[in-house]
């Protein structure tokens, strides 16, 4: 039977990724060795580093002072490295998420950290909007996409400190003005690649600041100035992000792909708001095009393991809410095509039909 993945990550990525992927696995360019068995110093794979480096630039427009760089570690390795690098007297964080929080968390080894704002007591169900950004921070942190809760900032904030961003589940869903931005980053399980690589791009200038000793492999100056190379980088997630960047590309860019990201968005919530059963946990103008989360409404809520159960029967995958807020949520990165969505809401209107 076809499955309709809804994970939230690792997550569904485009079948001609899958199918590269494997390829490469079984005969890498044809050179008759797997790719997991070359250096990733042979002078195939350097090519491989070096258009994904690029077609991150050209996707998302990257102005000139930038780096773009691939680390292991995933997202969360980013939380500690962040402030390494760029704490020295203070920093402040946007609270969306348990995400968020972790993040926060690392900084406040670092000395003062300020929680502009949070959400966690309505259980972060909106993205907090009335807040200042200390402008004696050495940075301001957000989370674009709050992966667990279905929220999500669609605008490029103007901050009055360096931005950064974690951008783990929605990075290359729309387009970007990166230049408000000083550091974008994530991990690639979501939206890019298979688990294990984290991307960072990074403005230069904001290098180089920090009075403290930073080891060398939570460097970000090591990494660039190593091309990504300074340890062996994590070789076949790096290649399937080449593969999706090309993909992405071919779809016509981020302009399409945030287009039917809009549709599929458009396509649930409104059966979310129609359908009588059901009922959408986020706020509405917050509502996430990645992450769409719902429970069943209080008068139905003995059936929710009745509708997870016809939902399985049809092949839908992952759509069991995480434990921090129940109910369902249905994740549609770039790569799940709108069929899976349709065959979703198919699903809700016919179980709708059954009471
Ligand atoms: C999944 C996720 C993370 C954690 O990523 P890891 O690569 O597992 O460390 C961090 N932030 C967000 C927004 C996520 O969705």
């Amino acid at each position: 039977m076809k499955k309709h993945n809804f994970n939230a990550g690792p997550s569904v990525l485009p079948r001609e990724v899958i199918e590269k992927t494997a390829q490469a696995v079984l005969d890498f360019n044809g050179s008759g060795l797997s790719i997991l068995e070359i250096s990733h110093r042979a002078k195939d794979f350097q090519p491989i580093v070096d258009e994904a480096i690029a077609l991150f630039k050209e996707l998302l427009e990257i102005p000139e002072g930038y780096s773009v760089i691939f680390l292991g570690g995933g997202a969360s390795l980013q939380f500690c490295m962040i402030p390494f690098n760029l704490f020295e007297k203070k920093a402040a964080y946007l609270n969306t998420g348990v995400w968020a929080s972790k993040a926060m968390k690392e900084a406040k080894a670092f000395g003062e950290t300020i929680e502009v704002a949070s959400s966690k007591d309505a259980n972060y169900t909106f993205v907090p909007k009335d807040y200042v950004i200390p402008t004696d921070a050495d940075y301001f942190h957000i989370t674009t996409n709050n992966t667990i809760y279905g929220t999500e900032l669609f605008t490029d904030i103007d901050s009055p400190v360096p931005l950064i961003a974690d951008m783990s589940s929605d990075i290359f869903s729309r387009p970007l003005d990166v230049s408000k931005y000083g550091m974008i980053y994530g991990g690639a399980q979501k939206n890019l690649a298979p688990a294990g690589l984290a991307f960072v791009i990074i403005k230069d200038e904001l290098l180089g600041k920090v009075s403290r000793h930073i080891p060398s492999m939570l460097n970000y100056k090591t990494h660039i100035d190593n091309g990504s190379m300074f340890n062996t980088p994590p070789v076949l997630p790096i290649y399937s992000a080449m593969e999706n960047l090309r993909w992405i590309k071919a779809q016509g860019g981020l302009v399409a792909i945030e287009k039917n990201n809009i549709a599929k968005a458009d396509l649930l919530y409104n059966e979310i708001d129609r359908n009588k059963m059901f009922v959408g946990t986020a706020a509405k103008e917050d509502r996430s095009r990645m992450n769409i989360c719902f429970v069943m409404a209080p008068e139905y809520q003995a059936l929710e393991a009745d509708f997870q159960k016809l939902a399985n029967e049809r092949g839908m995958v992952g759509i069991k809410g995480h434990r921090s807020v129940g109910g369902f949520r249905a994740s549609t990165y770039n790569a799940l095509p709108i069929e899976s969505v349709q065959a979703l809401v198919q699903c809700m209107q016919d179980f709708e039909k059954l009471y």
